[in-house]
């Protein structure tokens, strides 16, 4: 008797993404979808008709491997202005296919079968199983509200010499929190003369409010040694749908780097790349202008939500704005959200599905990259909870 074979799977206890589950329960159900993080606004018009542009004159084919030249370029001269890193475009910048592609790229370039990965919870969720996929293992240090800060002690305990990665993430996805100095100093203490590599994530590098200041590892030169650093332009422009994303990195790592992109997509979209490219070398207010930009959203959200039942801490980065809901629920985060979604037509993201051990903690997470009339409909039925 022949039969299929058996899937033996490699992970399977992972579900479908929590991202994909709210959406798509928002739609069936008809709610407003502040879950999932995307604007629901278009990217700057300029660079709308650059794309267009390149689209129909014949700019369709292959891009090359590590990306179309220009737009390397353009983001070398973003990174020396911004952080001060001179990068060599040829030879340590690499687009990718979201930052997403750049974040498996990287874990695939350093983790081997049986090394340890510490990452901080709640960890955006395309880390772990990653780093499962390569054999590794990710050792958890949480973080707790309201002000969700990295126990550096804690991650001294767990470093042994089985650490090889370690994964930050600033400003941070799904709490808007973002890292001081005094965490890049931890953070260098905890690496020095160790075959520990670092990831950083920085997809919402331009997205800080209040006057902070970004830390970026490309700031640092010597954290940037032993760094892949990944940003999406899916966030800092507005199209998220075209997923393009990049990592910078030095010369050794990006080679490894490019060893595994190349065979996980070769290369990124080719009219997209070239009008990114355009729009990032003519217009760099857009990103200058970003966090002011997000700021006054988030200005409004709180604002528009200080008579509902919600704790509000302002969120420091990032377009998402956690909610306390201890003053009016017991509930379960992920029953909570499900539950505002079909009874009250409000889709969120709940926080316990970026944890290893759920700490019980009662938010959610509301994207507010949204028009602002959005914003209000989102808040006038959070104020009547
Ligand atoms: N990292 C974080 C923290 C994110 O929030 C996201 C996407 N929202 C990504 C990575 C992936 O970015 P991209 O859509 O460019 O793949
Ligand atoms: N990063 C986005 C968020 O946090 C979602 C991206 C995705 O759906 N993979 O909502």
């Amino acid at each position: 008797m022949n039969r299929p074979p058996i899937i033996n799977s490699k992970l399977p206890d992972v579900g479908t993404t929590i991202f994909t589950v709210m959406s798509e329960l928002a739609a069936v159900e008809g709610a407003l979808n502040l879950s999932q993080g995307f604007p629901d606004f278009d990217g700057p018009s300029a660079l709308l008709e650059r794309v267009q542009y390149y689209l129909t004159h014949g700019h369709n084919q292959y891009a090359p491997m590590m990306g179309v030249s220009t737009l390397r370029a353009a983001i070398a001269e973003k990174v020396l202005a911004l952080y001060g890193c001179t990068l060599d475009p040829l030879e340590e910048v690499t687009v990718t296919s979201g930052a997403t592609e750049a974040l498996f790229c990287a874990i695939a370039a350093v983790v081997h079968p049986g090394d340890e990965v510490i990452v901080f919870d709640p960890a955006y969720d395309s880390y772990e199983p990653v780093v499962r996929l390569q054999g590794g293992v990710t050792r958890h240090v949480p973080m707790h509200p309201p002000d969700y800060r990295i126990d550096w002690d804690q991650v001294a305990d767990l470093r042994n010499e089985r650490t090889r990665l370690i994964i930050t993430n600033t400003p941070h996805n799904p709490t808007g929190t973002v890292w001081e100095a005094t965490d890049i100093a931890a953070l260098r203490d905890i690496v020095v003369n160790r075959d520990i590599y670092l990831l950083a994530d920085e997809v919402y590098e331009h997205i800080i409010f209040d006057g902070r200041q970004h830390e970026s590892l490309c700031s640092d030169p010597e954290l940037f040694a032993r760094s892949f650093v990944v940003s999406s332009l899916g966030k800092t422009y507005h199209t998220t749908g075209w997923k393009i994303g990049y990592c910078c990195a030095p010369r050794n790592l990006t080679t490894e780097f490019r060893r595994i992109h190349q065979y996980v997509t070769f290369t990124s979209n080719t009219p997209v790349q070239l009008g990114l490219a355009d729009f990032l070398h003519d217009h760099p207010e857009h990103h200058q202008e970003l966090g002011g930009f997000y700021q006054a959203k988030r200005d409004l959200f709180c604002e528009f939500l200080k008579d509902s039942p919600f704790d509000v801490v302002p969120s420091a980065g990032s377009f998402f704005q956690l909610l306390g809901y201890e003053g009016f629920s017991n509930e379960k985060d992920t029953d909570l959200a499900v539950r505002l979604t079909k009874k009250a037509k409000i889709a969120s993201i709940p926080v316990s599905p970026f944890y290893e051990i759920d700490p019980g903690h009662k938010v959610l997470r509301f994207c507010f990259a949204k028009d602002d009339e959005t914003l209000y409909q989102g808040a006038e039925i959070l104020c009547s909870l």
